[in-house]
């Protein structure tokens, strides 16, 4: 079901949430000397919101975790000197209050605190009556009811300026990402609240220099709102994720190749994607019809394997079913990974069947 939040263009000016939004700056304020020199350049080609991490978030200690309050001073001057608009993390009441006493502009709420909805709940309630903008990164695990949660409390507190940041889930597996786009989640946030505007973070997605613009193209060809993304004078040297950052002048040549596609199909193309769309409304049926057939054979199986004591779970067919899809899928341009989603849903749909079948829950034979 679609949520409707009033929600206001997070800033005032016009110019700054035009598509694309485009956030950058250190991912951590070292010295005065360092937000200053970055934050120049930056503003020169046309940034015009700041971002620095004042207090990090890392995920085992002894890690520089920011140079805290005393940071705040150099973003002040930032602010005043460029005229861009500053925008920090808070993980807690004390950050809030500290980054409102600075004048800090937009806060933005980090991928392990949207997890946490005490965390979360504590930082609205200190938000109540205040007039800021608020970002809220997607929560660390690839959940979007807990995203969403997140953006209702802090709308509940009051504030209407908010946005949402994708930067990717945590994986267990080594993969290309730093943490998995799985771009169906923030396309399904978007379809929840429409109007809410989604920025993407290809700095924490990938981890890496990389993949950057690719990333940043998909996001804008997704029709998403903008990019931040972590930009450092010596990216090498960094205190914090030096792999992923970007030179200022590096960032530029990112974007100046992005292309912003028109977010609406006009008439005459209309007409054709009106067909295409129709086509693939009649693949998805067939694709249900096969569905449904697929899942009467398994229950057929089900039915022999009771009848004969015979242990649903059979893992060496499992085995066979996924190389040979495996196999076929390359063969077809489909990547692996895809086959792999695609059967192990379906495969996990047909022992549910059979489970049913193996051990039929007592209400629903009473009827
Ligand atoms: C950051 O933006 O520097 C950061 C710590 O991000 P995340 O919360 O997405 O890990
Ligand atoms: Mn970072």
């Amino acid at each position: 079901m679609e949520l409707k939040l009033e929600l206001k263009p997070i800033s005032d000016q016009a110019n700054i949430c035009e598509r694309p939004i485009i956030i950058a700056g250190p991912c951590s304020a070292e010295s005065e000397e360092q937000v200053l020199q970055t934050a120049r350049e930056l503003s020169g080609m046309g940034v015009n919101i700041f971002r620095a991490g004042i207090w990090k978030p890392r995920t085992r200690p002894n890690a520089f975790e920011g140079v805290g309050s005393t940071g705040l001073p150099w973003l002040k001057k930032v602010k005043e000197e460029t005229g861009m608009l500053i925008a920090i993390e808070v993980a807690n009441v004390k950050h809030v209050y500290e980054a409102l006493k600075y004048g800090i502009d937009i806060l933005w709420i980090g991928a392990r605190t949207t997890a946490n909805p005490f965390a979360v709940q504590e930082i609205a309630d200190t938000l109540k009556g205040v007039d800021v903008p608020i970002l809220v990164k997607n929560p660390v695990n690839p959940d979007v009811e807990l995203w969403i949660g997140a953006i209702e409390r802090i709308y509940q507190a009051g504030i209407t300026r908010i946005a949402a940041i994708h930067r990717g889930f945590s994986v267990f597996a080594q993969t290309d990402f730093r943490n998995h786009p799985h771009w169906q989640i923030p396309i399904e946030l978007k379809r929840r609240i429409p109007n809410l505007p989604v920025i993407t973070d290809p700095s924490h997605i990938c981890g890496n220099r990389e993949k950057l613009y690719e990333i940043s193209q998909e996001a804008l060809d997704l029709n998403f709102d903008g990019v931040i993304i972590e930009s450092h004078p010596d990216p090498d040297n960094a205190w914090s994720d030096p792999k992923q950052q970007l030179t200022p002048a590096d960032l530029k040549e990112l974007l100046d190749r992005l292309v912003l596609r028109d977010p609406h199909v006009d008439n005459g193309l209309l007409l054709t994607i009106e067909e295409l769309r129709t086509e693939i409304d009649e693949l998805d049926d067939q694709i249900i019809d096969i569905f449904e057939r697929r899942m009467q054979i398994a229950d057929q199986i089900g039915h022999y394997k009771k009848a004969h004591n015979v242990a649903i779970l059979q893992s060496k067919r499992w085995d066979t079913i996924i190389n040979m899809r495996l196999t076929m899928g390359e063969e077809k341009g489909l990547s692996n990974e895809f086959i792999t989603r695609v059967f192990r849903s379906i495969h996990q749909e047909s022992i549910n069947h059979q489970a049913r079948i193996m051990n039929p829950d007592p209400e629903e034979q009473d009827q």
